[in-house]
Order: structure tokens, then C-alpha cells, then sequence
């Protein structure tokens, strides 16, 4: 539930498909292959994180790639809206003061 807000909520995360990136062991283009989960362990990151199990074709590395990226937009976005946050969580509070006083 709380993936598809994060997506939704405009361009702080990006998804992509490890599948066109390369491998971490060797090198390989395009060998990334999506892997089912073996324990309980990789099946909780995977449904819990945007972490999913990942298999080489060519050399068989098998492991947790990320299915979102960060960007340095994004994160300039991300900071944007928390300080608007800040700011209106901190009128709010102002306001709630006056309206007790
Ligand atoms: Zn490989």
C-alpha cells in the first residue's frame, strides 16, 4: 500500500527493472533475472522493501537488487516538501496557540 503512494505522490523515487542494469559479480548486460524467493527471510524484504531477489544468467550471482532509484531531483524534492511541512506544521501550531489564548 505504501508503495504505490510513494510512486504516486509525483518524481521522488523512479522505478526501474534491474533487469536492464548490470550484473554485480560479472559485469554482464541484461543477465539480471528475476528470482524467487527461497526463505522466509527474502520473501519478507521482498514484500516489505523495494528489494527483490535477482539471479545472473551468465556466472549465477544471486541477490537483492533495488526495483527504485533516488535522484538528485528527487531528493531536492523530497527536502522541499518536508520544509513546507515543517512550516505549516509550525502556523498550525500558532494558530492553535491563539485560538486557545
Ligand atoms: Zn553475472
Amino acid at each position: 500500500m505504501s508503495k504505490k503512494k510513494i510512486i504516486r505522490s509525483g518524481n521522488i523515487l523512479f522505478r526501474r527493472d534491474p533487469g536492464f542494469s548490470t550484473c554485480p559479480s560479472c559485469g554482464e548486460q541484461f543477465s539480471l533475472r528475476r528470482s524467487r524467493a527461497r526463505n522466509f527471510y527474502e520473501n519478507v524484504v521482498r514484500s516489505l522493501t523495494f528489494f527483490k531477489t535477482y539471479r545472473c544468467n551468465k556466472c549465477g550471482w544471486r541477490g537483492f537488487r533495488s526495483t527504485i532509484i533516488m535522484t538528485w531531483q528527487s531528493v531536492k524534492n523530497l527536502v522541499l516538501y518536508l520544509i513546507i511541512a515543517v512550516i505549516t506544521i509550525f502556523i498550525v501550531r500558532i494558530v492553535l496557540q491563539r485560538m486557545a489564548g
